[in-house]
């Protein structure tokens, strides 16, 4: 097939979009001049991998093929949705947005008529906004997600059977994910989008529908900060709900100017926002329900706890960027292994030590621990930490795990994972531990918590001295006694330590009533 143009932007190590114009093999039959004149083939390199990689019986193509035009116009339209909007529809199902889609596909049975269908209209929704297959339109596409997460921008990708695809025709690329600076994905893929729509523009250069889209990527080039920044708040259900809940957030803000600054502090370019905005990150991680009574406190924790400069040299001498950025990293593993570097370097457990003190290790890194109340029992905790705040853990008392002394310990260990690895761009944290949060980061950071508070040695000395069984209710519960842990924790961890097998752990939860 003769290949009329070829643009190709970006790093394919890396990512890059490249788009070939080519004559259209129906030559027009079913399809409009512009549709016609836009048949070719594209490709999307992610980490090296390009992700339009197919077999066709015995031939690996490299291209996928078809009328591109519709794919050009999806991605001006959906643009903001792509690079800024983060929150899942209904739920979080999975670690990345192509297996979360997955899992919440199918309304729960639980639900009503009504109900299934008010599911239904919300998923597609936001499928429509952010699946490549959005724009296929009969076309074979690879069922490829975009959208932000935190400072970056997630790729996301899977295999699924699409309507209509003949069986000698097999994407190659298995599921996966990869999460990029924004500029390194929204700068490729404008650089293709305009030039494509100027060369196909030029072969027909009267078509209104060319205009449309010339125009509306030139527009994107114009201020749509605040549009942006309430996509990367993610406060509601519709943009209209996002813009108004933003504006209060950031009434509240400008109360205290200097607060205000720090906590939205980004990078504006005319394209996109890039970089960690304190603000959208910590509104990012809460219920889209969340009322106005929480918004106004989280909004206020941004300005109580301005305090530019105030991490402690300790503090941040064990700060380092832990992004999880590939699916064959297991986040679990991962959390055990951050623990025991940060156990390592304050030279924890002692010698006598029968427990881990999570309060002094807190002292010790100069991080503050607190309460903030909020109507949201979903909510565990909330950390915020950046070169403009004072690093602090704030626990929620409505969470269920608040009352009792070991759940808080829990509680304080785990966020203490987030402050130190999960700071975004600019070393900024501000996140809400609950069923908001990204799920992977909530994974390794109970992991974290787990073995920060039960290391191995420890748990090893306590099972050496005790005098019952330690396969028992009371022997798990006398381990969880001396290290001052909840007796489930401890269950757990105990079993993914091999310090009980899986079989025996399945006895001591029997034998507390845990399962029937
Ligand atoms: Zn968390």
């Amino acid at each position: 097939m003769r290949t009329t143009k070829e643009i190709l932007e970006g790093d394919t190590s890396r990512f890059a979009f490249k788009v070939s114009f080519q004559r259209d093999p129906d030559q027009g039959a079913g399809a409009t001049e512009e549709e016609t004149l836009s048949w070719g083939g594209f490709e999307i390199w992610v980490e090296g991998q390009n992700l339009c990689t197919h077999r066709e019986d015995d031939t690996i193509v490299e291209a996928a093929h078809w009328y591109l035009l519709p794919m050009l116009e999806w991605l001006s339209t959906c643009w903001d949705y792509l690079l800024h909007e983060e929150r899942l529809p209904l739920r979080i199902g999975g670690d990345d947005s192509w297996h979360s889609l997955q899992a919440t596909a199918m309304p729960p049975p639980a639900l009503d008529e009504q109900g299934e269908h008010r599911w239904d209209v919300e998923w597609h929704r936001w499928w429509q906004r952010h699946s490549l297959l959005a724009c296929r339109q009969g076309g074979l596409f690879p069922d490829v997600i975009f959208r932000r997460w935190r400072h970056l921008v997630e790729i996301s990708w899977g295999l699924r059977r699409l309507a209509g695809q003949p069986d000698y025709f097999r994407f190659l690329a298995n599921d996966g994910f990869a999460r990029l600076p924004v500029a390194e994905v929204a700068q490729p893929l404008y650089s293709v989008l305009r030039q494509a729509a100027a060369y196909l523009a030029e072969q027909a250069s009267g078509s209104a529908r060319l205009a449309i889209l010339r125009a509306g990527l030139d527009s994107l080039r114009t201020d749509h900060s605040d549009k942006r920044l309430a996509l990367l708040a993610g406060l509601g259900a519709t943009l209209d709900e996002q813009e108004e809940r933003w504006q209060e957030v950031n009434s509240r803000l400008q109360t205290h100017p200097e607060a205000a600054a720090a906590a939205l502090s980004l990078d504006h370019t005319e394209l996109f926002l890039a970089g960690s905005c304190q603000a959208a990150l910590m509104f990012g991680s809460v219920a889209p329900t969340v009322d106005a009574n929480d918004v106004i406190a989280l909004a206020s924790k941004l300005i109580d706890l301005y305090s530019p400069d105030s991490e402690s040299p300790k503090l941040l001498a064990l700060v380092r960027d832990e992004t999880i950025d590939d699916s064959r990293k297991r986040p679990w593993a991962r959390g055990y292994v951050l623990a025991q570097d940060v156990l390592e370097y304050l030279s924890l457990p002692g010698g006598a030590d029968e427990w881990i003190d999570i309060r002094a290790i807190y002292e010790r890194l100069g991080i503050h621990e607190s309460l903030l109340p909020l109507n949201d029992s979903g909510i565990r905790a909330v950390s915020l930490a950046g070169p403009e705040h004072r690093p602090s853990a704030l626990l929620n008392p409505k969470h269920g795990t608040y009352p009792g002394e070991f759940g808080r310990r829990f509680t304080l260990a785990h966020e203490l994972c987030h402050i130190l690895f999960d700071r975004g761009y600019g070393a900024r944290l501000a996140i809400a531990s609950g069923p908001w949060a990204p799920r992977d980061i909530e994974s390794r950071a109970n992991a974290f918590a787990a073995m920060l508070l039960m290391p191995t040695d420890l748990v090893r000395r306590i099972v050496d001295q005790l005098t019952i069984p330690t396969a028992s209710a009371a022997g798990v519960r006398e381990v969880a006694r001396r290290l001052r842990t909840s007796f489930k924790a401890t269950l757990e961890h105990m079993k993914n330590l091999d310090f009980l097998s899986e079989e025996e752990h399945d006895r001591v939860q029997l034998e507390v009533g845990g399962i029937d």
